[in-house]
């Protein structure tokens, strides 16, 4: 089946094959390092996932390669098309501007035929003036790559409301954003991130816990990228069975299914695909519906929407 994928770190889905080469450590270290073995008992053991990543990415080559490398695992997995988002900001460690680090990226995932464009992550936690400078390159490469913004990091410290700034100076650059709600935090964060104006929550889960958080995402149409392995795993339910995305689906919601992390989780959409036919018995037209709602809600244009629409229904 032809997929689209919505919600996608790339610090997060780094093949352990080239942490290994890269870091000269052997291919059991690597996996050690980048990927849960089992759900996480703490935040702080999932995001420790991400350092050895994020070590390797601050040179132009290597954010190039793990892009590019990264494309090739999305053509294996059938995706037709994908967001890809990162926080640039934290790539700047060995002496790389922000230009160098999306251009890097940029040329990466060109050299790989499949569709793909950039959201960038303004973080949790970060100064304004840093996340500030997130906008205004996103705002250089708007529609050039980069398709939408984004809030990462840890949403219990950090309450969205706090962001709100920036996202009114998103909202008059005319830079669609997605915000990470509901996943650390409770409905009241989804609600707020609504109210920000984010036309997709990444996650989102949490808005079951209040119908009137469920009502306004119906009212206005939002979509909730689900990323269900990696609820898993930052321990958010004991198993998938116990996880709200059928009922969400069944209340008319438009969700989509996304990997969140690729290596962290270990998983690929074709095996979250898998996973939620064997507990959920979704149907293929149930899946073909979500990638419809993707399709629908991605930063793209009507015309490209309508090329999407045709592949995947071919
Ligand atoms: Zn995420």
């Amino acid at each position: 089946m032809k997929k689209v994928e919505l919600h996608l770190h790339l610090d997060g889905s780094i093949r352990p094959t080239t942490i290994s080469e890269l870091l000269n450590i052997s291919l059991e270290e690597a996996i050690n390092l980048s990927t849960l073995k089992t759900k996480s008992k703490s935040l702080k053991e999932y995001l420790d996932k991400f350092d050895i990543p994020l070590k390797i990415m601050q040179t132009k080559e290597n954010l190039e390669r793990v892009s590019y490398e990264l494309t090739e695992d999305l053509l294996k997995d059938d995706v037709i098309y994908a967001e890809i988002r990162f926080a640039p900001n934290k790539h700047l460690e060995q002496g790389l501007t922000l230009e160098e680090v999306i251009k890097s990226v940029l040329k990466g995932l060109s050299k790989v035929k499949i569709k793909t464009n950039l959201i960038l992550c303004m973080m949790r936690g970060d100064s304004f003036e840093d996340n500030l400078k997130i906008i205004k390159l996103a705002k250089k490469y708007l529609n050039n790559g980069v398709v939408a913004i984004d809030l990462a990091g840890n949403e219990a410290a950090y309450p969205v409301m706090e962001y709100k700034e920036l996202f009114d100076i998103a909202k008059k650059e005319g830079i669609p954003f997605t915000i990470h709600a509901g996943e650390a935090d409770n409905a009241k964060s989804v609600k707020n991130a609504i109210n920000l104006g984010a036309k997709r929550i990444g996650h989102g889960v949490r808005a079951i816990e209040d119908e009137e958080t469920i009502n306004l995402i119906k009212e206005k149409n939002i979509t909730l990228e689900i990323c269900p392995k990696s609820n898993l795993d930052t321990n958010m339910y004991d198993n998938l069975k116990e996880h709200p995305i059928k009922k969400l689906y069944n209340m008319g919601l438009n969700i989509t299914i996304n990997t969140d992390n690729r290596t962290v989780s270990n998983t690929t959409l074709t095996k979250t695909y898998k996973d939620l036919i064997d507990v959920f018995n979704f149907t293929d037209q149930d899946l073909i519906n979500m990638n419809i709602n993707a399709i629908n809600c991605a930063f793209i244009t009507l015309n490209e929407k309508q090329g999407l629409l045709k592949q995947l229904i071919k």
